[in-house]
């Protein structure tokens, strides 16, 4: 029989799999037909999956997730772990979450981890499944060896472009991630420290290979994964690169035009530096684009707390951008984080007050809690609680639409993570306690 591969395709962690399964297709295509592929959507589909595939063929569970997901994989796990299987099931788990604490995620009950980006790594892992072995040395893989952790350190950044940035032949398809890694070192970002400080951007030719691709199929709205959108084509990531920002937005709306589509760029599922909304880049996203709005990246309106994050911009330039961006007749929506680490009161009177001067000039206040996460230089950082003066905006501009966001949720993860996850960490001998130096 042949293996299966169970992938936990859920709503939150597919943009993973995408990628995964687009470098299977791309580097391991001969041999893919010696495995069985499954992507169960829902949990109870990959229960009855496993139930069925076990009895009689050895099971692989892919997981990726996210640190604020811990608790509900792991209880999934459990209902797993109570499976009567003929065959044995091995359960393997990537993302940002198994990336910052490998062994701590091994514990949970997984049988492998991966360790940074998976496309080398998963095709690897499949040969020496191929060849007998279970065990093999692997940069980017981590498992319990006879009760010994073994760790191959972190598998090295691949080139954006030497892999699709989704299956076709699978029908895994989402938005094309366009560049990846961040020069940025916001201290409570996982972004550089997965992925790393170089932006590593798709080349033209092949966002439009793909680009197509998926207009080809039938989809309409072309969107991206970026950390940040207006930065495509710069070198350092940092100082824009305008005539490689407009090739691929002119390229792109080409296609659109041809097929029939739309463009929305700078909007969900990406976001924008603050210092990158010109008056230039803005009439690209006019020109171009179908977006009715930017994600705009503040998180505080307190300089003091900006130069702390390491933001590497001022209040103003978002003052600045939100006005270009509302003149342009698009809708600003403002990312903050509430309950940073080491905030006074006069940060937090700092922040209330620009959020109610940007919310009076229309925008849109997106908000968030902190959360510490593992590999952030804020991991050992308390959960975040939201102030009264904060709650007291959010009361005032709920009601009219400016604030949206997870805030809520967030504060009660954060204490769980901080509490239960983190901290006790920093407790016991021999885990991961490095900070990436970024
Ligand atoms: S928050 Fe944005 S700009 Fe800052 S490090 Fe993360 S991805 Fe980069």
């Amino acid at each position: 029989m042949k293996r299966c591969l169970i992938f936990a395709y859920f709503k939150n962690n597919r943009y993973s799999f995408n990628a995964l399964l687009g470098a299977l297709e791309k580097t391991f295509l001969s041999e893919l037909d010696k495995f069985q592929f499954y992507f169960p959507r829902k949990k109870e589909e990959l229960l009855k999956l496993i139930r069925e595939l076990s009895l009689n063929s050895e099971v692989f569970v892919f997981f990726s997730f996210f640190t604020p997901q811990y608790w509900e994989i792991r209880e999934f796990l459990k209902e797993i772990k109570e499976i009567k299987s003929k065959k044995r099931i091995w359960l393997l788990a990537g993302g940002p979450h198994a990336t910052g604490l490998p062994k701590q995620t091994l514990e949970m009950g997984f049988d492998y981890v991966f360790v940074g980006e998976g496309e080398k790594v998963i095709v690897e892992f499949l040969k020496s499944l191929l060849r007998g072995e279970y065990y093999p040395e692997i940069k980017g893989l981590s498992y319990f060896k006879e009760g010994e952790y073994i760790h191959h350190g972190k598998a090295e950044p691949v080139c954006l472009s030497g892999y699709p940035p989704f299956s076709l032949k699978f029908s895994l398809i989402g938005p094309i991630e366009i560049t990846r890694g961040c020069p940025f070192a916001c201290k409570y970002c996982q972004t550089p420290r997965i992925f790393g400080a170089k932006p590593r951007h798709r080349s033209l030719e092949e966002i439009l290979h793909y680009a197509e691709a998926l207009l080809k199929r039938g989809l309409r709205d072309l969107r991206f994964i970026t950390p940040n959108a207006f930065s495509y084509g710069s070198t350092d990531g940092k100082t824009l690169n305008l005539s490689a920002l407009e090739t691929l937005l002119k390229e792109l709306s080409r296609l659109t035009r041809a097929y029939g589509g739309r463009i929305f760029f700078g909007s969900f599922p990406s976001e924008v530096r603050p210092e990158h909304v010109t008056e230039e880049t803005i009439e690209l996203v006019k020109r171009y684009c179908a977006n009715d709005n930017l994600v705009i990246g503040a998180q505080t309106g307190s300089e003091r707390m900006l130069e702390y994050l390491r933001r590497g911009h001022t209040v103003d330039a978002v003052r600045r951008a939100v006005k270009l961006t509302i003149k342009a007749g698009l809708k600003a929506k403002v990312d903050f984080i509430f309950g940073l680490p080491e905030e006074t009161e006069e940060d937090i009177k700092a922040t209330v007050s620009f959020m109610e001067e940007l919310a009076r000039a229309s925008a849109i206040i997106h908000a968030h809690t902190f959360m510490p996460l593992p590999q952030t230089p804020f991991m050992k950082k308390k959960a975040g609680k939201i102030s009264k003066e904060v709650f007291d905006f959010i009361k005032k501009f709920l009601p009219k639409g400016q604030v949206f966001g997870d805030w809520e949720r967030q504060m009660l993860l954060s204490e769980r993570i901080s509490e239960e996850l983190l901290l006790p960490q920093f407790m016991q001998k021999g885990h991961e306690k490095k900070i990436f130096a970024i």
